[in-house]
């Protein structure tokens, strides 16, 4: 998704679960809403932008760093989010 390599995409094809176009917070659900923008992963991103800058990486970053060298910290980024609570009972 992020990168379209082939060899990514079974880590990320699970932003694929969800198929309501709306984020909770009203913004279109794409890829880069909910890893840069969405405010209900606030804490989440917050999380995964303490461990990339602990691998001494940098914050903003472009999706290919994401999918290649922070990929173990993206991966669990993707899979602590709830989407079913995104969608039905988050703000
Ligand atoms: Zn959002």
């Amino acid at each position: 998704m992020v990168t379209g390599h082939g060899k990514l995409r079974s880590h990320l094809h699970i932003f694929g679960i969800t198929h309501n176009p709306k984020c909770s917070c009203e913004e279109e659900e794409t890829t880069n809403h909910l890893i840069f923008h969405s405010k209900i992963l606030c804490n989440k991103r917050n999380e995964m932008i303490k461990q990339i800058k602990n691998t001494c990486g940098n914050w903003p970053t472009m999706n290919e760093r994401l999918a290649n060298d922070y990929l173990q910290i993206f991966v669990k980024f993707v899979k602590s989010i709830d989407f079913q609570t995104c969608n039905d009972t988050l703000l």
